[in-house]
């Protein structure tokens, strides 16, 4: 069983590599950097999902190992989820240029291998970073209608179904938006306690 998730894994960090549609692809082969597939266990029970690659995940090709991942380090550490436990990505899987948002394209170029990571990984709870994250979760699980600002949602967690079963969505502010406001990153780490719940 994890032998066939770590190959269908395989199957889409190969797909990512020789993703010449994309428009991110040719900034990857310019800039000599690193698509960021997703990093953790296979068996996840929960699946953290950012935005987009920045400067030293593209450098690493690893999600979240920058200063917006040193702040994840931290808030996973404040409750008893361990890094290796969890499986970590972001709809898009290269650096856009200058860190700019995601362009809708981009995201829909590189949102398929989401939900085929989800589909394989079957978590029972996704951790949604940032209102990029959210909104595309949202939209993905058919949970349009609840949608609203991410300073109304953080915190919540939404029910949806999966073909597998059901499935827990948690609401969180972006890390990196916790890097110059000690504010946010009290939220955070308020919000980030109910994450124990979530999991067997
Ligand atoms: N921001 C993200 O959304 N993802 C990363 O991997 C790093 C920073």
């Amino acid at each position: 069983m994890s032998t066939d998730r770590s190959q269908a894994l395989k199957q889409i960090r190969d797909e990512v590599w020789n993703l010449k549609k994309s428009p991110l692809y040719q900034e990857r082969v310019n800039n000599q950097t690193l698509p960021v597939i997703g990093e953790g266990s296979h068996n996840a029970q929960l699946m953290f999902i950012g935005e987009a690659p920045g400067r030293n995940e593209a450098k690493t090709g690893r999600p979240f190992c920058g200063s917006a991942g040193k702040i994840l380090d931290e808030l996973l550490a404040s409750t008893s989820i361990k890094r290796e436990e969890v499986y970590i990505t972001n709809i898009v899987k290269d650096r856009p240029p200058s860190n700019r948002d995601p362009l809708p394209e981009e995201i829909a170029i590189y949102s398929p291998f989401l939900d085929r990571q989800i589909n394989i990984i079957q978590p029972l709870a996704i951790v949604t970073l940032g209102r990029f994250s959210m909104r595309y979760i949202m939209e993905h699980f058919h949970l349009e209608n609840l949608l609203s600002s991410i300073s109304q949602l953080h915190g919540q967690v939404l029910e949806a179904k999966t073909s597998y079963g059901s499935i827990k969505i948690a609401i969180m502010y972006h890390p990196a938006a916790a890097i110059y406001n000690p504010k946010t990153k009290e939220i955070l780490q308020k919000d980030f306690q109910i994450l124990t719940s979530l999991i067997k």
